[in-house]
């Protein structure tokens, strides 16, 4: 990296950890030089990285993840996210899910990306990264930076007609709810890794959700939801990139939803290298060939790029 490139990549850093926000991330050891150096070799050992990211990642943007020991929403709350066949079935549960996702808009689409989304975004402009395929739905990778990011799981950014090509952003979507929910106010609230947060059943029963203005459909935002499948193109796709690049690298992930595990089950089929860097356990710990039990945020921002 330039000398300028440098000094304006470590400002930036400086004032993304002002920001840190550990309160999702689970216990954790501080990362040793050791560990450091294991990634540094790893990495100048094998360019053209396919890099998976999880929710471990926007944990330190203040973003909860569902899976975390004591700090995730499971074993917080016995709240879980909607399921794909609740949402298309039932009206009564597309309501409470648009009403909450509208309620916890403004503060989910403000969180930033920290240190480690920044990093990834030079190391792309570093030619290091092959693909950067996140299974977050959160954009973060977007806002530091990032141009090629595969969404495994959609964005919380668009909104799909389940019916119609009709896809838009959910800003706008956010404005057409607002028009449509006037008297619709809501107190401080905390959000999940959708963007779902809590509301009184009496407030999400006066909420009005528009259908599609083209064709009447269901309106859906563009996220894999629990229960359902990723298309099979985009899937086809990712494995493809995963044959094109040299090694993998896991950051935030305890890979238990089968989506993103299956690349790491490919890349050993493929022996490729597998790193995988997450504070707790992962479904791939078996096949990978260096796992650093530590916090991202922690190591990947001290890399030094050749
Ligand atoms: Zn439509």
């Amino acid at each position: 990296m330039d000398t300028i490139r440098k000094q304006i990549f470590l400002k930036y850093l400086h004032l993304s950890t002002r920001h840190l926000n550990l309160k999702y991330v689970p216990k954790h050891d501080s990362c040793n030089s050791e560990s450091i150096s294991l990634l540094q070799n790893f990495i100048n050992n094998h360019k053209s990285l396919f890099v998976l990211t999880g929710a471990g990642v926007s944990t330190e943007s203040g973003l909860p993840d569902y899976r975390s020991k004591d700090v995730g929403l499971y074993d917080r709350s016995s709240h879980r996210p909607v399921q794909y066949k609740d949402f298309i079935s039932n009206c009564e549960v597309r309501k409470r899910y648009w009403a909450r996702n509208f309620a916890g808009w403004k503060t989910f689409s403000s969180v930033q990306p920290n240190s480690v989304h920044l990093s990834l975004a030079e190391w792309e402009k570093n030619n290091l990264i092959h693909c950067l395929v996140t299974q977050n739905v959160d954009r973060l990778h977007h806002k530091a930076g990032s141009k090629n990011v595969i969404e495994l799981h959609g964005t919380s950014y668009l909104v799909k007609c389940l019916n119609c090509p009709n896809l838009f952003s959910r800003h706008s979507f956010q404005s057409l709810l607002l028009s449509l929910n006037p008297s619709f106010q809501v107190e401080e609230v905390e959000i999940r890794p959708d963007a779902d947060v809590e509301l009184n059943s009496e407030l999400i029963n006066s909420f009005n959700v528009p259908d599609c203005e083209k064709c009447g459909g269901i309106l859906k935002p563009d996220v894999v939801f629990f229960g359902e499948n990723v298309r099979k193109e985009k899937v086809f796709n990712v494995r493809q990139q995963l044959e094109l690049s040299n090694a993998v690298i896991v950051l935030g992930s305890s890979l238990q939803v089968y989506s993103g595990y299956r690349f790491l089950s490919a890349a050993s089929e493929l022996k490729k290298k597998i790193c995988i860097v997450n504070i707790g356990p992962t479904r791939a710990d078996e096949i990978a060939d260096l796992k650093l039990s530590v916090r991202c945020g922690d190591i990947v921002p001290k890399i030094e790029l050749l």
